[in-house]
């Protein structure tokens, strides 16, 4: 078989650039900041693969260089795209300086042959493994599959790229010049079309699978806070129940409601009432621990389900958030929001969240009609009186 490296390069240039252009058509344009890396990171490597291939017939050493350069920026975007997908991977800082140090080095080192094959192919190299270790690296459970398939493209690729760069560096009389058709530019110009096919349908997955997430999330939270809704937070409500009931830990639920929520609508219009809901959701999630589940469990009524806390542990915290509004309305010379809360604290016999949201609703029945502006609760759990009422 003879393969001419001038041919299979326009084809992949052809390859490279149908990918290119048929990414945006088939993800459309308003795509995550992952999947916008990842297209422009393909539009990069079609500008590079198509400086390349003119750069001998007008400047080859500047213009490889800056064919260079294109591919490095274009390895770049993949990494940060895979950091969107992944979470925080080593070595940012590197990626980006071989993006500068590729063309620069290429340029530089151009009148010595040995000495610009080897050096620029070692730092390809760099960059292809800086990509596997972002693809091993761990991250809880997201795709196996495609970050395999996306790593083995990568992996193949380093291990030609770097034969290339010893063969010219340490062997030049074998390997006489690198758009030759020596079997190793044929082997890089080959791994370079499977890897293409590979590693786009292998992000095209990882785009899917974020896609997925995202829709997992939506269906979970509450649009406007961003805190779990009602549903989700009642499926998790009774893993941490079933948990505290298995290994008899304490837990509490807290349920709130704004007072007086519907003046602030009306005062100050519905977008006022609507930033007040926000305010209170970050409040929250500034006063809860770790492990204790917030939602918006309906209009202006959130619910805390704390585990391992308890009646004391509730009114700490109940005592925090208020301290944070206060805080809040002092900072910003806005409005203090205020609100009534009420508690239940688990009973052995309590084995569903219902009979734990009857008695917080109850309590926070019991502080709206003491007054408002206060938290309520009954900690032995029967509907008797109040054991504490706490004006504030
Ligand atoms: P109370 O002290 O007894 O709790 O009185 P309240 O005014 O807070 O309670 P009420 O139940 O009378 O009013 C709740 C209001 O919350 C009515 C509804 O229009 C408003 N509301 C519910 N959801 C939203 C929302 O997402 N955004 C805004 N801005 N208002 C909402
Ligand atoms: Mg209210
Ligand atoms: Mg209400």
């Amino acid at each position: 078989m003879n393969l001419d490296i001038q041919t299979i390069l326009v084809v992949l240039l052809a390859n490279v650039w149908a990918t290119a252009l048929a990414l945006p058509l088939l993800m459309g344009w308003q795509v995550s900041s992952a999947a916008r890396l990842f297209q422009g990171s393909m539009v990069l490597q079609g500008m590079s693969w198509a400086v390349f291939l003119i750069a001998p017939k007008l400047h080859d050493r500047a213009l490889t260089s800056v064919a260079l350069g294109l591919l490095a920026l274009s390895f770049a975007m993949l990494w940060s795209a895979l950091q969107h997908w992944l979470g925080p991977r080593p070595g940012q800082r590197l990626m980006w300086a071989l993006v500068a140090a590729i063309p620069a080095v290429y340029f530089l080192t151009y009148p010595s042959y040995p000495v610009r094959v080897g050096t620029s192919n070692a730092l390809y190299a760099l960059q292809m493994l800086t990509i596997c270790v972002a693809l091993a690296w761990p991250a809880a459970h997201i795709g196996r599959r495609w970050r395999g398939l996306v790593l083995a493209s990568f992996a193949a690729l380093m291990v030609v790229t770097l034969w290339r760069g010893v063969l010219g560096a340490f062997f030049t009389d074998a390997y006489p010049f690198y758009r030759a058709t020596h079997p190793v530019n044929v082997a890089a110009v080959f791994f370079n079309h499977v890897a293409l096919s590979l590693c786009t349908l292998g992000l095209l997955a990882a785009w899917r699978e974020e896609a997925e997430r995202e829709l997992r999330r939506q269906a979970q939270t509450d649009g406007l806070t961003g805190l779990l809704n009602r549903q989700a937070f009642l499926e998790r409500a009774h893993t941490l129940l079933a948990h505290a009931v298995r290994y008899d830990e304490p837990l509490t639920l807290l349920m709130l409601d704004i007072d007086y929520f519907k003046r602030i609508n009306d005062r100050h219009g519905h977008a006022a009432g609507d930033a007040a809901l926000q305010t209170v959701s970050q409040g929250l999630r500034a006063c809860t621990r770790g492990g204790d589940l917030v939602c918006r469990y309906g209009g202006e009524e959130f619910c805390v389900l704390m585990s391992r806390a308890s009646a004391a542990d509730a009114l700490r915290f109940d005592e925090r958030l208020r301290g944070w509004l206060v805080k809040f309305a002092r900072d910003t010379g806005s409005e203090l929001i205020d609100y009534s809360a009420g508690i239940a604290v688990r009973q052995p016999d309590d084995h569903t969240m219902d009979a734990l949201l009857l008695r917080a609703d109850a309590a926070l029945y019991q502080a709206k009609a003491a007054g408002r502006g206060r938290l309520a609760g009954n900690t032995d759990g029967e509907q008797k009186e109040l054991s504490f009422d706490l004006a504030m």
